[in-house]
């Protein structure tokens, strides 16, 4: 008996000894870096460095825009879809493991982009908001998103070019911003995403007019992956622009079989020439991954 009772101590200890070693690894590697260790996390069942993601996510929100981006757990959420789509694009961020907003960007005052943000403050708290004047012009959504901010005690930002802010890893900067034009789509808060070499270009529904703007303003436009403007619509995406900004992706946010027929022909055309085009009404949410400075594309729907 007391043979068997010293040789089960020693497994015991050995198990214990064993347990130990491999914790101590994990958090070595953990405090060494290198994304080539998520399969390590993933092996042990340990979050693969979770809030350690950098990510920008073009959620499918059918015939709107709403894209997260995300690093080390911070979350900036560009636009929050129409208002059919509020209960799938709360899904969508469950998926994607957002547990907070620390920025809301609403690009314009359209409810294809302003849609789910009653949703999205009933799920989440929102901790800052950057939007056109609303003191000026507002709509029933934004005046929640402000309510929102302010009882969280965060800031509601006037859009203004050149003002910009570090999320995580991402350096977010709005490039244009051109509240005295007509058009609430040449309106839009125009943003760049750069993280390590990549960059990520959002221009809302801007249209041909503010786009020869910011060309005219001389901002630089290149970028890796464009959200293309309105949708695919033929009212944006002009030769010029699209030149400039040499995107390696375009990104189409767009609702299958929306009554604009978006996206147009030609403009899909022209962004085939230059770049690769993921449309999200063929392939769902689209996740672009930046890890050890690569990027990679993930669709929900191959
Ligand atoms: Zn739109």
């Amino acid at each position: 008996m007391a043979k068997a009772y010293k040789s089960a101590k020693r497994t015991l200890v050995i198990v214990l000894v064993a347990i130990i070693s491999v914790t101590l690894l994990i958090v070595f590697f953990a405090n060494n870096s290198g994304g080539a260790l998520d399969d390590v996390y993933r092996f042990f069942g340990v979050l693969p460095q979770e809030s350690g993601e950098d990510f920008v996510s073009f959620i499918d929100v059918g015939q709107g825009d709403s894209v997260l981006i995300s690093s080390n757990g911070y979350n900036a959420l560009v636009d929050t879809g129409p208002p059919e789509s509020q209960e799938s694009l709360i899904e969508s961020m469950g998926e994607l493991g957002v547990d907070d907003i620390d920025v809301l960007v609403v690009s314009h005052l359209h409810n294809d982009h302003t849609g789910g943000i009653k949703a999205v403050c009933e799920n989440y708290s929102v901790d800052n908001l950057i939007a056109s004047d609303l003191d000026k012009k507002s709509n029933k959504d934004t005046d929640i998103a402000k309510q929102e901010v302010l009882s969280n005690g965060g800031k509601v930002y006037t859009a203004q070019a050149g003002m910009n802010f570090t999320l995580g890893d991402f350096e977010i900067t709005v490039i244009g911003f051109y509240p005295d034009m007509a058009d609430e789509n040449n309106r839009s808060i125009v943003v760049m995403a750069k993280i390590e070499d990549y960059k990520f270009l959002f221009t809302g529904d801007a249209q041909a007019k503010a786009e020869n703007r910011l060309l005219l303003d001389g901002i630089n436009l290149d970028c890796d992956v464009l959200k293309v403007g309105h949708h695919g619509s033929k009212t944006s995406t002009s030769e010029k622009f699209l030149k400039a900004a040499s995107p390696q992706f375009s990104v189409i946010s767009v609702g299958e079989g929306n009554k604009y027929n978006h996206p147009s022909a030609s403009v899909l055309e022209d962004l085939e020439e230059e770049s690769m085009v993921i449309r999200t009404d063929e392939s769902g949410t689209v996740t672009f991954h930046i890890r050890n400075n690569k990027l990679s594309c993930n669709k929900e729907k191959q």
